[in-house]
């Protein structure tokens, strides 16, 4: 093998060890497990040259069929799609990643340790996981920790976090009831964009953490996180309070609380989403 692909292939097998998805691979093999499709990750990857895992994944996932076209605002469990997949047929690894048997919060958060995987590290305080209830029926994807979610540990716990606490209430839920986290888990400095790389890298362990919960209803804040579950670069307002399938949840994307905090006038179109994930899970709102 000539020695940049050997390269390749090498980070390739060591980026799926640190991941741990050896024993994915070997349970798998062993009884040929029903794995779920996830074909939005799949074309995540395939878009991206760089990443070390890109040539193998590309092999794996040609076949990835995702778009952007809304689901009707019905589907929970039924639109899971499942198909027995022998080994051979593995379709990428973030795939693999996503359907990690008896995966667990305390699994991922050991996985991620003390990480050092992208330059993120560098400046954090803190590697913001997330919070809220294992069990939700909702969670929220933020983009990542801004300064005060970096010295807390917590995410949405500034002035946006504050509005996202209000908005979760007028839907009638505390903060407790939903599940709070980000694309990334350490703060971009100078609360710049996550790079792709830094999404690439991150994300994996976000995927796992949907999966453990298995939400009715996934409510992306902003482009960052509605791009990356959805595997898009359109704006988000082409999308916005529209439906999708994210390996059997639905998501609906929305604006961020700080976009809101700097374009009140948005507020009424987040509501009107918002109303649309309170019908969906059979809420009321707070009354005043
Ligand atoms: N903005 C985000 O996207 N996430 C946070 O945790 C805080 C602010």
């Amino acid at each position: 093998m000539e020695s940049d692909k050997r390269a390749r292939v090498e980070a390739w097998l060591r980026y799926g060890a640190d991941l741990e998805l050896g024993p994915y691979y070997r349970d798998r093999v062993a009884s040929n497990v029903v794995v779920e499709t996830s074909q939005a990750v799949g074309a995540q990857l395939s878009e991206q040259p760089q990443a070390p895992i890109a040539d193998a994944v590309r092999a794996a996932s040609a076949s990835s069929s995702f778009s952007l076209s809304p689901t009707t605002p019905a589907p929970t469990a039924s639109a899971r799609s499942s198909a027995s997949a022998p080994f051979a047929q593995a379709p990428s690894l973030f795939e693999a990643s996503d359907r990690i048997a008896g995966d667990t919060f305390q699994l991922i958060r050991e996985t991620i340790g003390d990480c050092t995987r992208c330059k993120l590290h560098k400046a954090r305080t803190n590697i913001v996981f997330g919070v809220g209830s294992m069990k939700a029926e909702l969670v929220f994807v933020g983009e990542g920790p801004g300064h005060d979610e970096d010295i807390k540990g917590e995410p949405f716990v500034g002035r946006a976090g504050k509005l996202l606490t209000q908005m979760i209430e007028a839907m009638g839920l505390r903060r407790e009831d939903v599940y709070i986290c980000n694309v990334v888990k350490c703060r971009p400095p100078e609360n710049r964009l996550p790079e792709k790389d830094e999404i690439t890298t991150c994300s994996p362990f976000l995927f796992r953490q949907i999966d453990v919960i298995r939400p009715k209803v996934i409510c992306c804040l902003g482009s960052c996180a509605s791009q990356t579950l959805l595997q898009t670069t359109q704006g988000i307002s082409r999308f916005r309070g529209e439906w999708f399938d994210f390996r059997g949840s639905k998501l609906i994307a929305t604006y961020h609380p700080a976009y809101l905090l700097r374009n009140p006038n948005a507020k009424g179109e987040v509501w009107k989403d918002l109303q649309k994930v309170m019908t969906v899970l059979g809420l009321q709102p707070k009354r005043k």
